[in-house]
């Protein structure tokens, strides 16, 4: 290594096993019943702590998709060409089984491990897990329709990345993404504009032409998408693939790609269909109960996502800090940087103790209270943790000062990305409402609720007190609306503070429970009262490197 110039100058960080160094992931991951995993992790988190993956991120990110419309002699191509560092990241995830491995094994634990791996890869690059996520998501809404999941599932499950632009009958592995948004509505669905037209009888599985647009429609080089249309018997579920079965290109027109805030490596299009041939994925009418089982799969993936980009801050953080002097000590050792990183490791914690616990909940879909829990859990886990992650990230980046602000660092980006996940698949006020639809519906997933909450009924004085008030907060339906924030707020830190307190470190759940229960803590990061034990807690998360 060529001497170094600088003084006082953090190590990149780079050369560490990213999996080794989340100690609440390792610790979930076998709690929640995934330990068989553990050495595919480890392999992982090698690779994403190393130079080449990082740089890979950046490189994805430097140079954006480009998409071409036409060809040379005007014809349309419609096609988006990607860095061969985003196909690095795409074959990395999809040879880990990312995007879909859980669909085709059986051992318990398959989404947990699925999801610990997904918290160590995207914190390397999140934008390459828009198809990842989708097409996860995709495989259970596509069993609605058993004849075209034979057909495609096979594709899905592949370890083999192929991103060759041809028809998915030919290729060695395939991606799926979805389609619902359109200009007038994302949130409300019901108001989509794009129509369906029968070719022959229609029905479930039939062929229709599809004819609108879609005003977000991520991913376009995935070999299919969900795609909901307006059919005479209401709004509808199709698979539109990118190819017809005759090998001729389907009728989707890219118009452009985003210019997003972030998420730069994810092409994101504006798409028209010009009666594109596409399938009907169970009954008409039915799209939006067809689409949810896809939509509650990348919520969960949005919780995942966003507590690994906690992580990434946190790492980043600790290691600057320890490594970085100011006033003739090492910025971890003064006390009010201390509190700080002690408070941004705390949050991190939390998210993934909780993102892995509900991750649990997805690999028990025969257990009906294991049901009943995701369908809160989610939604809930889902609002808090990708509301807090744009200020966790910010403050993670100042512990960087004036290094954290500069591109060369990994952290602009990682601020840039981090509102999306609170956004995208419900956003933050559709999602508290999506809560109050869920209890108010279905009054089990309340008791779910709440039995896992009181799974720590006892330990924790503060915490009873907390959970008892939260249950009147919620019996009172008046006015229940305006409170949804609110209440879904409560819900999540009562939630993972029953978690922490079963199965967290002793220093974790106390700091968590006086600060974010009991209330002994201020509108910023770093203010954790003066007796949090910051030492134990910043240890847990100080990268190591090699
Ligand atoms: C980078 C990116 C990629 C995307 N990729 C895709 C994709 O691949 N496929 C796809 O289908 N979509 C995609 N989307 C779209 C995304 O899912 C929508 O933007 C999102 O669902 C919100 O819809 P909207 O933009 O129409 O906002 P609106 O529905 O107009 O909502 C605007 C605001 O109003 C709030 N709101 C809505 N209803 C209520 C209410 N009743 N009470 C109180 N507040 C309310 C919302 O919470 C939100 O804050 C993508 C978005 C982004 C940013």
């Amino acid at each position: 290594m060529p001497m170094r110039e600088s003084t006082n100058q953090p190590p990149p960080l780079a050369g560490h096993d990213a999996f080794a160094d989340d100690t609440a992931l390792m610790e979930a991951l076998h709690r929640e019943g995934a330990g068989w995993a553990q050495e595919e992790l480890h392999a992982l988190g090698t690779l994403a702590g190393s130079a080449e993956a990082k740089a890979w991120g950046r490189l994805a990110n430097t140079y954006e998709p480009v998409l071409h419309t036409h060809d040379r002699y005007g014809d349309r191509r419609d096609e988006v060409e990607f860095h061969p560092a985003y196909h690095d990241l795409m074959r990395t995830a999809v040879s880990h089984g990312l995007h879909a491995a859980p669909w085709a094994d059986e051992r318990p634990g398959a989404h947990v491990a699925r999801a610990a791996k997904l918290q160590v890869w995207v914190a390397v690059e999140a934008g390459h897990g828009c198809p990842i996520t989708m097409t996860y998501a995709a495989v259970p809404a596509l069993r609605a329709q058993p004849e075209i999941a034979a057909e495609w599932e096979p594709r899905l499950v592949s370890r083999v990345y192929d991103p060759r632009f041809r028809p998915a009958s030919e290729k060695h592995g395939a991606l799926l993404g979805m389609g619902m948004t359109e200009r007038q509505g994302g949130s409300d669905v019901r108001a989509n504009t794009t129509r369906a037209e029968p070719l022959g009888a229609g029905g479930p599985g039939g062929e229709y032409a599809l004819t609108g647009h879609k005003w977000f429609f991520s991913a376009p080089m995935c070999d299919g998408h969900l795609v909901l249309a307006q059919a005479s018997g209401g709004l509808s579920c199709f698979l539109v693939p990118r190819w017809l079965p005759d090998g001729a290109r389907n009728s989707l027109r890219l118009q452009r790609l985003k210019d997003k805030l972030g998420n730069r490596s994810n092409a994101s299009s504006e798409v028209e269909f010009d009666r594109a041939w596409g399938r009907l994925i169970g009954e008409e009418g039915r799209g939006v109960a067809t689409i949810i089982e896809m939509v509650g799969h990348t919520r969960l993936d949005c919780v995942i996502g966003s507590s690994a980009g906690m992580r990434l801050g946190v790492a980043e953080a600790v290691h600057h800090a320890a490594h970085r002097r100011a006033f003739g000590r090492e910025l971890i050792d003064q006390p009010l940087m201390r509190n700080v990183l002690a408070d941004l490791a705390l949050e991190s914690e939390a998210a993934t103790t909780l993102a892995m616990r509900l991750a649990r909940a997805y690999d028990a879909q025969q257990d009906a209270a294991e049901n009943a829990f995701k369908r809160l859990a989610t939604a809930v886990a889902k609002y808090w943790i990708c509301k807090r992650a744009p200020a966790h990230a910010a403050e993670a980046l100042e512990c960087l000062g004036g290094d954290g602000y500069v591109e060369d660092s990994p952290m602009p980006r990682l601020l840039r990305e981090s509102p999306l996940n609170g956004i995208w698949e419900g956003s933050g006020n559709v999602i508290c409402l999506d809560v109050l639809r869920a209890m108010r519906r279905d009054p089990e997933t309340v008791e779910a609720f709440f039995a896992e909450v009181g799974a720590a009924a006892g330990a924790d004085a503060r915490l009873d007190i907390e959970v008892a008030a939260l249950r009147d907060e919620v019996a009172d339906t008046e006015t229940l609306e305006v409170r949804a924030r609110r209440v879904v707020e409560r819900m999540a830190l009562v939630l993972q503070a029953s978690l922490l307190v079963r199965h967290g470190h002793p220093a974790i759940a106390d700091a968590f429970v006086v600060s974010r229960v009991a209330g002994d803590h201020g509108g910023a990061f770093g203010t954790l009262p003066a007796g949090s034990d910051a030492g134990t807690i910043i240890e847990r998360a100080r990268p190591k490197l090699n």
